[in-house]
């Protein structure tokens, strides 16, 4: 047993069915590239989160934007849903068909369409994957910052408007998406943006879809900065005698301006999780993982004053991954985290949270939630991209006690509450999809949700695209 849907969601689950003539039609167009077996559309309807499968009644493997706009012009018609479909990494229920539909999978559009070296910019299919993408630019010696952890699709990753390990150094997708190729809820195609660096040429619409989490239109294309690989890379880890001491540090190392491309909070149960895991031996104590990126010298004058600040606040064994090998190591092991953690708690499932605050309430909003962590007894861990405000605590709970979830979306809530009283958000960077929408509401008020419907009612007057998340129809 999961979780169960979120009440709001339960009025919604009689599905608009695709009628035979719209099925015929995809059928006829796309052939075994639709297909409406069992196990396909239960790996559809499914994502990271703790909720129930709620599969769609299609899935269409779509290889072109004209794919996608045949699929989106027959379901306007018929006023069926559609949901794109990347790789299933989201957290909060984004993928679940809770009115049925087709879903659009983006896996089969995974070309690089060209990379323009001399202006840092690349443009690509939306399934294209992060590591595809960085595997396939190595020759130009540049790279794409964004890592989200998961393998997650590019058009996936701007829909979420994820970040991750390296945003406190090059932003989040937000300020990584240069342009989209959009088809629109009519199943027009439509691109926005350019190559230009900026631009002031009319309404943002490139920053209305990136985040959107395919309610607005499906993104097929994408345009995105590249930076220069660093001539110098190094990683670290320091231990400290609290999580409130390492967290001071990563609040002095931000306010004085270091440029610290990777700064990471493992709490000791997260490194029990990854020692065990990954076969490491890590101290289990208190830990910032740490990247700079540089010169030789800007990095060493980053490390210089990271470890002088650290060992204000008692951090010790500052410890150097030396080798491209011993970083990789490590950072391989800090994304497996997850995975590591749900294995502590056989049959367990996990619940994420997501909050960030602004840097100077950091310390106050992680101290709190852990002591209320501490007294639920329920078991936990934390990882966090602190040096953005962000952490995720995340309660491994038994599906099978409703008690115990019960209590673990209380203590979700409680943190959200306390993050938005501390001037923060309620997602920093894994999105609404279903189990945030009341917090929306809290976060950014009745007046800002109705205006976000407006926009939607007005692109999508069907309520056609990935209906039932974010906010109520
Ligand atoms: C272990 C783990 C760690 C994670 N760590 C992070 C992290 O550090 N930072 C972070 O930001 N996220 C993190 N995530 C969450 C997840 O990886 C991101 O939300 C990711 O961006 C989702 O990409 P995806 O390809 O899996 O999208 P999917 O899960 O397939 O889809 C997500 C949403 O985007 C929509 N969508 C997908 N493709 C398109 C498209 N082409 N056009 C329009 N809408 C589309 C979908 O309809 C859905 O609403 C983590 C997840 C896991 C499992």
């Amino acid at each position: 047993m999961n979780a169960p849907l979120p009440e709001h969601v339960l009025p919604r689950l009689e599905p608009r069915r695709i009628p035979a003539p719209m099925l015929e039609a995809l059928r006829a167009r796309f052939g075994e590239r639709c297909s409406t077996a069992a196990s396909v559309r239960e790996q559809h309807g499914r994502d990271e989160s703790t909720y129930p499968v709620t599969p769609p009644e299609a899935v269409v493997y779509c290889e072109s934007t004209e794919d996608v706009a045949a699929v989106v012009a027959l379901a306007q018609a018929h006023a069926v849903p559609v949901i794109p479909f990347g790789v299933g990494s989201s957290l909060e229920g984004h993928l679940l068909a809770v009115q049925g539909g087709v879903s659009v999978d983006l896996s089969r559009m995974a070309a690089i369409v060209r990379v323009d070296a001399d202006d840092l910019t690349v443009t690509v299919q939306a399934g294209v994957t992060r590591e595809q993408l960085n595997r396939e630019i190595r020759d130009t010696g540049l790279f794409f910052p964004i890592d989200p952890g998961a393998n997650a699709s590019l058009g996936g990753m701007a829909a979420t408007r994820a970040s991750g390990t390296n945003a406190v150094r090059y932003g989040t997708m937000r300020e990584n998406v240069l342009g989209l190729t959009v088809v629109t809820a009519s199943g027009e195609v439509i691109h926005t943006g350019t190559r230009a660096k900026k631009s002031a040429a009319g309404y943002d619409l490139t920053r209305l879809f990136v985040g959107s989490e395919g309610t607005l239109g499906v993104m097929t294309e994408i345009t995105l900065k590249l930076y220069p690989l660093p001539e110098a890379v190094s990683a670290a880890v320091c231990h400290f005698p609290s999580i409130d001491a390492a967290v001071r540090t990563t609040i002095q190392i931000i306010q004085m301006g270091v440029p610290i491309a990777r700064c990471e909070l493992l709490d000791p149960n997260a490194i029990r999780a990854v020692n065990r895991h990954s076969k490491l031996s890590l101290r289990e104590a208190p830990m910032l993982l740490m990247e700079f990126h540089g010169s030789e010298a800007g990095v060493r004058e980053q490390a210089e004053t990271v470890q002088a600040l650290a060992r204000e606040f008692g951090g010790e064994d500052f410890q150097w991954a030396r080798t491209p090998e011993e970083r990789t190591r490590l950072w391989a092991a800090r994304h497996q985290s997850y995975f590591a953690a749900l294995q502590t708690r056989p049959g367990c499932r996990c619940l994420s949270t997501d909050t960030c605050v602004p840097i100077s309430r950091l310390a106050e909003n992680i101290n709190d939630s852990i002591a209320e962590a501490e007294a639920s007894g329920i078991p936990y861990w934390i990882v966090g991209h602190v040096g953005d405000g962000n952490f995720h605590l995340s309660y491994l709970l038994d599906p099978n006690d409703p008690a115990e979830a019960a209590t673990v979306e209380r203590l979700s809530e409680q943190m959200v509450q306390r993050a938005l009283r501390l001037e923060g958000t309620c997602s920093g960077e894994h999105g609404i999809g279903l189990h945030k929408m009341g917090y929306l509401v809290d976060e950014a008020g009745a007046g800002a949700v109705a205006l976000m419907r407006q926009i939607k009612h007005s692109l999508d007057p069907k309520n056609i695209m990935n209906p039932g998340k974010v906010f109520d129809w």
